[in-house]
């Protein structure tokens, strides 16, 4: 069964409920301000279609941060409410919660044709995916709408259970339409050669996509922290640098694999004797016991950007360094510019390396940069995200 997208929906005269990922940073000393507004801005092209296209209302939904089932005014969607009226030239009002008797009266109203839900992770139920609470939301509509690919990877009631309420009636959003469009172009059959750079901290957290995409690249490029549980599984010291046992018995059943031939990693350094200290190179794949390794070398660098240039497909999750730190970012910036001059299609699966491309300033020049890094990676590993397939075939 295919996917419906917003597009075929008739809205004519109806209510139509949506879930967006309005998940944006707020500034630490003054929380009524975003410090970086892209998840709004890109929900923007579906809100503005669905209040153009006839809907007669719409309530929008969304989580900030993780307020643990509480309502607490630190993670408020106020300033959101504020910067969507603005976006939009339309008064939008702020719901006191989820289930606040005052939503069904505003709906009977013929002002305030936009209702945006205060924040759903007020409610414990949200989290738990309470039938109850999914039937309140749902009750409030005709359509229901999942624009909110950010958290199409969690079971949760506004994502997953809402849809047994809304059988024919559950519509994907445009940023769910082009995650997807693109996320295919490495899921299904990706135009070879195919590379990925996996970077980042830790091990664990990325190991079953690595074991995945094993199976389906030509190369797999490690960097970041992640590379010295492989260095010290093949006997190599790694100095202080970040690696925990555990990751290095995961880097051990990957390496022993048929497949680890595919793996690359760094054959040079830039390590500091403290996290974030003075920049040291160490021009060799062993690091010496007072330092740690805190991006790629020079070496390392231009093999992999030979790598991709070579490349007609190219993932890219997890920075090559502590990017944040000026002295420790060249090796990621290395990357996004291997990228940005590459005509392969290349793909940033969310996190810190969207911030690394961000900061290089070469965001415009990748083919996609997703804006759901869990939700990127799970549907890379699984080939389909909880919430997608519940807006497909509905839940049981
Ligand atoms: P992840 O969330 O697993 O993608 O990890 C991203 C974080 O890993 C960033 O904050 C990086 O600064 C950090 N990181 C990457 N490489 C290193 C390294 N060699 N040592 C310490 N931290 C690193």
């Amino acid at each position: 069964m295919a996917l419906n997208y917003i597009d075929q929906a008739d809205l004519s005269g109806k209510v139509v409920i949506a879930r967006f990922d309005f998940n944006v940073p707020l500034n630490k000393e003054d929380r009524s301000e975003i410090t970086d507004t892209t998840r709004i801005d890109n929900a923007l092209e579906t809100i503005n279609y669905i209040l153009s296209n006839g809907a007669k209302k719409l309530i929008l939904m969304s989580h900030l941060g993780r307020p643990q089932g509480e309502r607490n005014m630190d993670f408020t969607l106020e300033p959101v409410a504020t910067y969507l009226a603005s976006k939009l030239g339309e008064d939008v009002i702020l719901s006191e919660s989820c289930t606040d008797r005052g939503i069904k009266t505003l709906l009977g109203l013929n002002e305030s044709k936009v209702i945006l839900l205060e924040n759903l992770r007020f409610h414990a139920e949200e989290t738990s995916n309470d039938r109850d609470f999914a039937k309140t939301l749902a009750n409030y509509a005709d359509i229901y709408v999942n624009d909110a690919f950010g958290a199409a990877h969690r079971k949760h009631a506004s994502t997953y259970g809402i849809n047994e309420f809304f059988k024919n009636k559950a519509y994907a959003g445009f940023l769910i339409k082009n995650e997807l469009q693109a996320l295919e172009k490495v899921v299904g059959n990706a135009q070879k050669p195919f590379v990925a750079i996996v970077g980042g901290a830790k091990v664990s957290d990325k190991i079953k996509i690595i074991e995945k995409l094993l199976r389906s690249v030509d190369s797999l490029l490690i960097g970041g922290a992640m590379a010295y549980p492989f260095l010290k599984a093949k006997g190599l010291n790694v100095g202080k640098s970040l690696c925990t046992d555990e990751d290095v018995s995961l880097a051990k059943r990957i390496l022993n694999d048929k497949t680890s031939h595919k793996i690359m990693l760094p054959v040079d350094h830039i390590t500091s004797k403290d996290f974030g200290g003075m920049p040291e190179p160490v021009n060799q794949e062993e690091i010496p016991e007072d330092f740690m390794g805190l991006d790629i070398g020079p070496r390392t660098r231009e093999l992999y950007e030979a790598k991709i240039k070579e490349a007609k497909t190219v993932l890219w999750n997890g920075p090559m360094g502590l990017f944040e730190n000026k002295d420790f970012a060249e090796g990621s910036f290395s990357i996004a510019k291997a990228l940005a001059e590459s005509n392969a299609f290349t793909l940033i699966g969310g996190g810190d390396s969207v911030s690394a491309v961000n900061q290089s300033g070469l965001a415009s020049k990748m083919s996609h940069i997703s804006t759901g890094g869990g939700a990127s990676l799970e549907y890379i590993e699984n080939g389909s995200l909880p919430g997608i397939q519940a807006l497909k075939f509905g839940i049981n």
